[in-house]
């Protein structure tokens, strides 16, 4: 069965389907309700978690037909042409290539004329904070004084960089990052409405990917589901997207702790060949050993391990003590972090694998203090002890030599 992209074209189309921003959506909801319409709103928050759809369904609700309300019909030639992105009067400006004065000339000019058809003329600046600052101080006269049928959302992934005067005359907006938990729930009810099957971990994995960002999830799921055949597995994704997976991690991480080298260069050159890159190598080893820490001190949630608990290999977390796993993932990182200055990442990637096999007899400098303060003290009691005996040894002889 081909898959048809979905998941990216699923848009909300009310507050209410607004994923994750329980707060934003109760705010703007209420002060609709009450009629108390702002004439500049500001949305800020990271990338991919519904500022954009946020602002077009705040255009619906002001411009239906039926409102201002928190519940735009859909029907109404408004709600129609604001969805399909054809309505005249809500206009929709990249920040990102508009940062002129010149185009904000243009918004204040334009600003003059009443709307066409809608009740509000409604500017959407996306990525507002890429104005330049004389495009900022031309846009703040107008927001100062705006016409009453004016409404200007402004959006941005960058607040700190939108001048305090902008701010501080708009209603403000915080988005969040979204819970993995419910990307995943959104992902399984994409598979539903395209009957595609899934394994959870297959979802949780692309929600892990994603980051927070719905819309990030959404364009990997997509990916994945195209080339899944109408059934989403993890073993499908680590092939088809050259990464190593958990259970190879388990065996790579059993052969490193019997101290095998041949075996684990043997293993490496297999992943390797099968397409993983060095650097998706490294961060799947620098996960892989962020999570046995984890379970070590006994953190078991599947969202936060990226995978249920038990598919972990859990004789890793007895093997090796805590500042052994803390000391392994230090070197990991440390790789990652050079990796882009190496002149052969492979070799570099079989030293860092070297290491990790002798990581069982790694003992951390503050452990070796520790011993050899202890050995200190009993050094000095079994001197003291010695020279007891002696002073004892001592009397005795007197003794016998003076009954
Ligand atoms: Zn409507």
């Amino acid at each position: 069965m081909a898959y048809e992209v979905t998941a990216t074209r699923k848009r909300p189309q009310k507050f209410q389907d607004l994923a994750g921003q329980d707060f934003v959506v109760s705010t703007i909801s209420s002060s609709i309700a009450k009629g108390r319409i702002a004439h500049a709103y500001l949305f800020s928050g990271p990338r991919g978690v519904g500022k954009t759809s946020a602002a077009r369904i705040l255009a619906r609700s002001l411009n239906c037909q039926e409102g201002p309300t928190v519940d735009p019909c859909g029907k109404c030639n408004s709600c129609i042409e604001i969805a399909r992105g054809s309505a005249m009067d809500v206009i929709e400006i990249d920040g990102a290539s508009n940062t002129g004065v010149n185009d904000i000339r243009e918004i204040k000019d334009e600003v003059l004329f009443a709307p066409n058809s809608c009740r509000y003329k409604v500017y959407i600046i996306d990525e507002v904070h890429m104005l330049s600052n004389s495009a900022f101080n031309a846009l703040l006269k107008t927001i100062e004084e705006p016409p009453p049928y004016i409404i200007f959302i402004f959006a941005t992934t960058e607040i700190h960089k939108v001048p305090a005067t902008i701010r501080s005359r708009c209603q403000q907006f915080n988005f969040r990052l979204i819970d993995l938990e419910r990307v995943k729930t959104l992902l399984g009810q994409v598979c539903q409405e395209s009957s595609i099957q899934y394994d959870d971990d297959a979802l949780l994995w692309i929600a892990k990917e994603g980051t927070g960002s719905l819309r990030d999830s959404y364009t990997l799921f997509d990916q994945v589901a195209s080339f899944s055949e109408g059934y989403i597995s993890l073993e499908k994704i680590r092939e088809k997207l050259g990464l190593v997976g958990l259970e190879q991690m388990n065996q790579l991480a059993k052969i490193m702790l019997s101290g095998d080298l041949a075996q684990v260069m043997d293993l490496t050159d297999q992943i390797l060949n099968s397409g993983v890159s060095v650097d998706q190598f490294l961060v799947e080893l620098a996960e892989f050993f962020r999570s046995l820490l984890l379970i070590k001190a006994g953190i078991h949630r599947q969202s936060i391990l990226g995978y249920e608990k038990d598919k972990f290999d859990l004789s890793l977390t007895e093997a090796y003590s805590q500042e052994q796993l803390l000391h392994g993932q230090e070197l990991i990182l440390n790789l990652y972090r050079d990796i882009r200055y190496s002149l052969n990442e492979r070799f570099e990637l079989e030293l860092l694998l070297n290491r990790l096999i002798q990581l069982k007899e790694y003992i951390s400098p503050a452990r070796i203090l520790g011993r050899i303060e202890r050995l200190k003290q009993d050094l000095k009691i079994s001197h003291i002890s010695d020279e007891n005996n002696e002073i004892l040894i001592g009397q005795e002889k007197k003794k016998a030599l003076n009954p």
